[in-house]
């Protein structure tokens, strides 16, 4: 069962969790038990590839779920066809400074991102939970993105019987590539519109959507409900889990570690999604000395983990690696119920004090565990670049400026506390030719006043030699499907247009 981290007596089936995305009382849905593995349990799982691994992961998590119904959703989300390598994640062994790092490779997928790992999958659990729980309506799934999000939702939701997926972008407020990837979109399920407003005015029109009653009769009607796809959603962070033992499996087969040695684990954070999947791996049996969490020049994470206050209220910064430009982490809600041992009463009021006054401080037990698993660092955006500049000249390696803040951080972790002989686990979220205009500005600045994006991706090309993913090779030469706009007024009124009500 799943219970509500503001009221544990909300308890939910998976089903129920991953249908509804949040709970009524405004909580994150999180698992009453977490399952456990011994060392026989990691032999055996070693021995299986990726896809088997997440089978067995998901159904240990998902218990209202039949066998056929996990191999499925597994089945369809992790194909060769749509991970351009075997298995979907890979570990590059690499040194920086001298330390090695296993970096696991996260950006395989479609949409060169990490996002893909949980979004590939997320459409399938979402429309068995919905055949469980909404009796097989039609999900609508209405999506604001500032950019990267939007394409790997699509890309997940494409051509997914029962679904329907509509995708709002500001007008102004992506890149041009992030424009194209959109537009070009197959899928006859799928729609993508701009608005003629930003971020928050999409995200605030989206949300009026969702509870609009009018809107909501409409659609019930119809044989339709609103769904969402948002990260705070247990069928997003689950399939995160299985990456990192999975990772923990290969480094114990590549002989770099030996069950149960301790490993640390980094991460680029932003919405603190990833990290806990994390957490979670090592709460059902990996074997981790420190959680390394890594921000950019948004710190406020570093902060929290170096004097247990969180605090929102300060300068937002549009950095380099924008993905991790957030000052409200959501998913941090859940380590606090965890660290807290299941404290609802405790978590309601730190999440009541930071929507009052956008901050709150945990006491000092949950400060010390928190302490004792995590480390927080940052760097700022020409720290990120003289590190991939370093990682490339020193090895060949190219990072994007995600990754690149995770490596910096971990430097800095290895020159505060000595430890270097801990094996490590870093997570690397997307592919450097999704950020090429930075990463040419660090390897060769020259090169990054090119006007048009998919020139600079065949100059970095040319410059590094290293393999272009196909996703973002193919898009080249694709002709825009969609070029719509529309008035953020007239957002409730496309969306019904859209679907014929
Ligand atoms: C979303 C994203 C992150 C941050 O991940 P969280 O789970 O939100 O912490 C980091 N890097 C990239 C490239 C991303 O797209």
């Amino acid at each position: 069962m799943y219970n509500s981290t503001v009221d544990k007596k909300c308890s939910v089936s998976s089903a129920q969790a991953i249908a509804q995305g949040i709970s009524d009382d405004g909580g994150l849905f999180v698992p009453s038990e977490i399952p456990a593995y011994s060392a026989a349990d990691f032999e055996a799982l070693k021995s299986l590839n990726y896809q088997g691994r997440a089978k067995k992961i998901l159904g240990d998590f998902l218990t209202d779920f039949s066998k056929e119904e996990i191999d499925e959703c597994v089945d369809l989300a992790y194909t060769a066809e749509k991970f351009e390598i075997e298995n979907p994640t890979q570990i590059a062994s690499r040194t920086f400074c001298g330390d090695k790092i296993n970096i696991l490779e996260l950006w395989h997928g479609p949409t060169s991102a990490f996002k893909d790992m949980a979004l590939q999958i997320l459409p399938h659990l979402l429309t068995k939970s919905f055949k469980k729980t909404y009796d097989g309506k039609e999900a609508v799934i209405l999506v604001a993105t500032s950019g990267d999000t939007g394409k790997a939702a699509l890309e997940g939701f494409k051509d997914v019987p029962g679904t329907k997926m509509i995708v709002f972008y500001p007008e102004n407020g992506v890149s041009p590539m992030q424009k194209h990837q959109m537009n070009v979109q197959l899928g006859e399920n799928l729609n993508v519109c701009a608005i003629k407003g930003n971020f928050d005015d999409a995200q605030t029109c989206v949300k009026n959507i969702f509870t609009n009653s009018e809107i909501k009769a409409k659609l019930e009607e119809n044989n339709m409900i609103f769904s969402s796809a948002n990260s705070i959603n247990w069928g997003r962070l689950l399939p995160q889990i299985v990456y990192y033992i999975s990772a923990y499996c290969d480094l114990m087969s590549k002989g770099v570690v030996k069950y149960p040695e301790k490993i640390n684990i980094v991460v680029p954070t932003g919405n603190f999604g990833n990290i806990l999947a994390a957490y979670y791996a090592y709460k059902m049996g990996i074997p981790v000395n420190k959680f390394i969490c890594a921000s950019n020049s948004n710190n406020v994470l570093t902060e929290f983990i170096e004097t247990g206050i969180y605090n929102k209220n300060r300068m937002f910064f549009t950095t380099n690696s924008p993905s991790m430009d957030i000052l409200v982490s959501s998913n941090l809600e859940r380590l606090l119920y965890h660290l807290s041992q299941n404290d609802d009463t405790k978590i309601k009021g730190y999440m009541q004090s930071l929507k009052q006054s956008g901050s709150y401080e945990i006491d000092a037990e949950m400060k010390a565990e928190l302490q004792k698993l995590f480390f927080g660092g940052y760097c700022d955006d020409k720290a990120t670049k003289e590190t991939i500049a370093k990682m490339f000249s020193e090895d060949n390696y190219l990072l994007d400026t995600h990754t690149a803040v995770a490596v910096n951080v971990y430097h800095q972790y290895i020159e505060k506390t000595n430890d270097s002989s801990t094996p490590v686990i870093l997570a690397s979220t997307a592919s450097p030719y999704k950020f090429s205009k930075s990463v040419l500005e660090a390897i060769s600045p020259d090169d990054a006043k090119i006007e048009n994006e998919f020139k600079m991706i065949d100059r970095l090309n040319e410059i590094t030699k290293v393999h272009v993913p196909k996703p973002l090779d193919e898009i080249k030469t694709m002709k825009p499907r969609f070029n719509n706009v529309t008035e953020i007024e007239k957002m409730p009124e496309y969306v019904l247009g859209h679907l014929g009500l």
